[in-house]
């Protein structure tokens, strides 16, 4: 077990600056995944921490050890690769022990370990089997188990569900979150993919161009995310961003969107956004489902005054337990959730109540959430 901490941590290839000096600390036990769009730097700075890439500037410490000249297998980590690089030719028994037997650990010692790793992992009756007569699911447990036998101070995750197909990699999600919650393994994981770093992660790292955008829980950076590319990344369909300026009225302050549509902003954030009256370049950021019909909310007893507007329906998707309604807005698509009990036929208008309570302003300049 151990706290993983870097300090300013650079990273060029030749001329590319990948990782322009990041600061991290990841807790002992956590789950911390990072995931950002490709070539934000996750990859470069996962592999850092095993020690597989040295680092231009910065120090990285396991524990209280700095590490940055420690070679990889002396840093008392264990990583698990996308590929899972078993050995074709070793039985799952000999593919999870034969780190052990390289470190001289005795053979009733090694055996004891394997069988809490297969049990954990529930692959007790594939242990004589070779790689070529398991499932794909089945091999990304075998590699997890040659992680967990070593008993490692950290787990390091290099995409290891991206080769599995779409039913799996969900069931493979749960399980290795459930793994976490038995070993409780310090682990940093590294995804492209929001859900499976939403779902997996105590904390996650958004990176883009080789900065971190916010560190924070699941929660915290879809309900308050700090940068419009956050807002943006997080999220599926994605948050809505909509050219707004803000208008004082007298009576408060107003969003005026453009194409005649002005909606009340509500007033416990009139101080927070007086200051930005007339700024140019400003976003109203709102997911989807804070964009809804106004019959059904309405039958809830949810409508706020002023904010409600009727764009004309370009298409709606029905999805089962909702209803997506998309419609143009400055040119730009809007995407709202309806209730799949309502009519939303294309090319026809549609009352939208928008939820401002839930709303988020952002300046498109600085690229920050005001
Ligand atoms: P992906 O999801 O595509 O793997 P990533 O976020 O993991 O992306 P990295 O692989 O860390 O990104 O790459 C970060 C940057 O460093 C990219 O611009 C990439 O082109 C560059 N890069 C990565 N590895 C090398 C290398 N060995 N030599 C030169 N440049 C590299």
């Amino acid at each position: 077990m151990a706290v993983v901490t870097l300090k300013k941590i650079v990273k060029y290839y030749d001329e590319t600056l990948a990782v322009r000096g990041i600061d991290l600390e990841i807790a002992d036990k956590e789950f911390l995944v990072l995931v950002g769009p490709s070539g934000c730097g996750k990859t470069t700075t996962l592999r850092m921490i095993a020690g597989l890439e040295d680092i231009s500037d910065g120090e990285i410490l396991i524990g209280d050890t700095v590490v940055n000249d420690v070679p990889p297998k002396d840093r008392n980590i264990a990583m698990v690769f996308q590929n899972y690089a078993l050995y074709p030719h070793m039985s799952v028994h000999q593919n999870m022990s034969f780190g052990l037997k390289l470190k001289r650990v005795a053979r009733s010692e090694i055996d004891r370990r394997v069988q809490e790793a297969a049990r954990i992992l529930d692959i007790e009756p594939l242990l004589d089997r070779k790689p070529k007569q398991l499932s794909g699911g089945q091999r990304q447990r075998v590699a997890m188990g040659r992680a967990i036998v070593r008993d490692p101070a950290v787990f390091l995750f290099d995409e290891p569900l991206s080769n599995l197909d779409a039913k799996l990699r969900v069931q493979m999600r749960t399980e290795i979150k459930k793994i976490h919650q038995k070993v409780r393994t310090t682990t940093v994981y590294v995804t492209h993919d929001q859900v499976e770093a939403m779902t997996l992660a105590d904390r996650v790292v958004v990176m883009n161009h080789g900065v971190i955008e916010q560190v924070d829980t699941p929660q915290q950076l879809y309900h308050n995310p700090r940068t419009k590319f956050v807002a943006g990344f997080i999220g599926s369909p994605a948050m809505n961003m909509i050219p707004a300026s803000l208008l004082d009225s007298g009576s408060g302050l107003k969003l005026d969107l453009g194409a005649g549509v002005q909606l009340q902003v509500p007033a416990e954030r009139t101080a927070q956004y007086r200051p930005h009256v007339g700024k140019a370049r400003l976003l109203l950021g709102l997911r989807p489902e804070h964009l809804t019909d106004t019959a059904s909310l309405s039958q809830a007893g949810g409508v706020a005054e002023g904010q409600t507007f009727s764009p004309i329906i370009d298409v709606s998707e029905p999805m089962g337990m909702e209803t997506l309604v998309y419609f143009q807005l400055q040119g730009i698509t809007v995407c709202g959730k309806a209730s799949p009990d309502v009519e939303a036929p294309s090319g026809k208008p549609m009352q939208l109540t928008a939820k401002l309570q839930n709303m988020h302003l952002i300046d498109d300049e600085s690229g920050l959430v005001l």
